[in-house]
């Protein structure tokens, strides 16, 4: 039998990580297998516009490396792929589960079942729905549509014994039949619900293997009786443990924002993020730019690749001590059997030393080729060369190496992309490195008289060229480059000041300090 899994979102608006991870291990699940993977969306409720709301999941799964084999934009056989354009199917299954006994149309009124439910409160029993307002017949359906009352279909669930499932990753599951409802599958507007749906589907589709988020474990019993009564053969069942919130066991979610930033490192990611955003001007709001939506570090310049492994290691594992994978090693690593039971809590600064890690591995042209759509919506490269080229970027990035964490940090390094005559000095560092102390802007200025001297303009040179002008002024080596630091970058820190210089080059190293020397007169 051919391996086919799916993922079934609905059209929320955005691609939440916990997700991403369920559409990863049913990819690798189906992809390590020679079998296929299906998108289908789930949208029998939808309220808004699909294609709108189906954009940045379509993004985001493209985005991690996730392509489907079937499902919108590549269509496939078993389509269409979208749940409003399938009630055809929805209400033949209906007709069928009605003939043969599994569902039944009823007609109470939402405040009879509500009498019921508190009657069952009062009494201190759980709420079983009396059957009163079934209809047996057609006549019996007559009759109570001429009182007025629309019909809904539920199922005609059991009532006694147990639902036992095999879980690919919980083992046995047990569910009493007691504590199921006789649940709706189709409203009175003829309009079909999601369990009902989704037994259809994951049957046209052919899916073998439906490997969704723990939640929906409690709804997979009604399901089951569904795939038996309309006489489909069953899927295998695993149900993934949640991804939960940083240093908890409950389910993370994208509405918690203000709570998870509370937690020291999520508030880190966040504010690292957010520093990034202000400088691309970005719009920052929690529905947009939001860790746990996957759009977060698309915007920030994480590795999708960084991102795809934490999420593996979030909830699986091959042994106690690999980390790293290729896309090729989760393929062929990637089981069912070693995804854990328990929810795994999101670990941002386990995700930045994966994506660290990540960044530092990659060659440096696609690095540079990752950094400098950054510089340009920041506006940063439209300078005239060299702030364009490639060795120029090449050359920060190697001098910064882990500095550049995510490919939005290169913003750190803006003052090289500036032009001179518009450097953006940090005031409190130009007063304490330049304008109190006594004698700095004299140093300086001696210092560039050197600096014209120096030939050839490399960081080697530089060095001894320092250590030489530190021994003959009789002074400490941090008196001269703090103060040469500020003039040439602005700022208060950065990587190696004789690369800095060296990067720079001559001329524009002496005309920064010429400036600098200009306003702190
Ligand atoms: N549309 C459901 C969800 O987004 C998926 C249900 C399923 O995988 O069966 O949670």
């Amino acid at each position: 039998m051919s391996i086919r899994t799916r993922f079934a979102p609905s059209p929320t608006g955005y691609l939440h990580i916990g997700g991403v991870r369920t559409a990863l291990f049913n990819w690798l699940f189906a992809k390590g297998r020679g079998g296929q993977f299906i998108l289908r969306i789930d949208d029998t409720d939808a309220q808004r516009n699909v294609e709108e709301a189906l954009a940045p999941i379509l993004h985001g799964l493209k985005w991690v490396g996730l392509e489907w084999d079937e499902g919108p934009e590549v269509g496939g056989p078993c389509g269409p792929y979208y749940q409003s354009q399938r009630l055809d199917r929805y209400q033949a299954a209906v007709r069928h589960l009605l003939e043969c006994g599994a569902a039944y149309r009823d007609f109470a009124t939402p405040d009879e079942l509500q009498a019921e439910r508190e009657a069952a409160q009062a009494a201190g029993r759980p709420f079983v729905y009396s059957r009163r307002w079934r209809a047996e017949t057609e006549a019996d359906a007559d009759r109570l549509k001429a009182q007025g009352r629309q019909g809904v279909v539920r199922l005609l669930m059991p009532r006694e014994g147990q639902f036992v499932l095999h879980d690919l990753i919980r083992g046995e599951v047990r569910i009493d039949w007691a504590s199921e409802q006789d649940h709706v599958i189709q409203r009175a507007d003829g309009s079909c619900l999601y369990h009902l749906a989704t037994v259809v589907d994951d049957h046209d589709m052919r899916i073998s293997h439906v490997i969704r988020a723990e939640e929906h474990l409690s709804n997979t019993a009604r399901q089951v009786f569904m795939f038996e009564r309309l006489g489909y053969s069953l899927p295998q069942f695993g149900h993934l443990p949640y991804v939960a919130e940083p240093g908890s066991k409950t389910k993370l979610s994208k509405r918690k924002l203000e709570k998870y930033l509370k937690n020291r490192d999520f508030a880190q990611l966040m504010e690292h993020g957010q520093s990034i955003a202000r400088r691309l001007g970005l719009v920052v709001t929690a529905d947009t730019f939001n860790p746990v939506i996957v759009d977060f570090y698309e915007q920030v310049g994480y590795l999708p690749d960084a991102l795809v492994n934490y999420l593996l290691l979030l909830g699986w594992s091959l042994d106690d001590k690999t980390e790293d994978f290729t896309r090729e090693e989760m393929l062929r690593h990637f089981s069912l059997e070693r995804v854990n039971k328990a929810p795994a809590s999101f670990d941002c600064e386990k995700l930045l030393a994966f994506q660290t890690r990540s960044m530092q591995r990659l060659p440096l042209k696609q690095r540079v080729a990752l950094v400098v759509p950054f510089l340009r919506q920041a506006g940063l490269v439209t300078t005239p060369p060299p702030c364009e080229t490639a060795p120029y970027v090449s050359r920060i990035l190697e001098a910064a190496g882990d500095r550049v964490k995510v490919a939005g940090d290169i913003l750190d390094f803006d003052d090289f992309f500036r032009p001179d005559s518009a450097l953006v000095f940090d005031e409190p560092t130009l007063d304490k490195r330049l304008r109190k102390p006594a004698g700095a802007r004299a140093l300086l200025e001696k210092y560039r008289d050197a600096l014209a001297q120096v030939e050839p303009f490399e960081p080697s040179r530089l060095e001894s060229l320092t250590h030489s002008f530190v021994e003959e002024n009789g002074i400490k080596i941090g008196d001269i480059v703090h103060a040469v630091r500020v003039a040439i970058t602005g700022k208060a820190v950065g990587f190696g000041l004789f690369d800095t210089l060296a990067i720079l080059g001559q001329q524009r190293s002496l005309a920064r300090i010429a400036r600098a020397l200009e306003i702190t007169a």
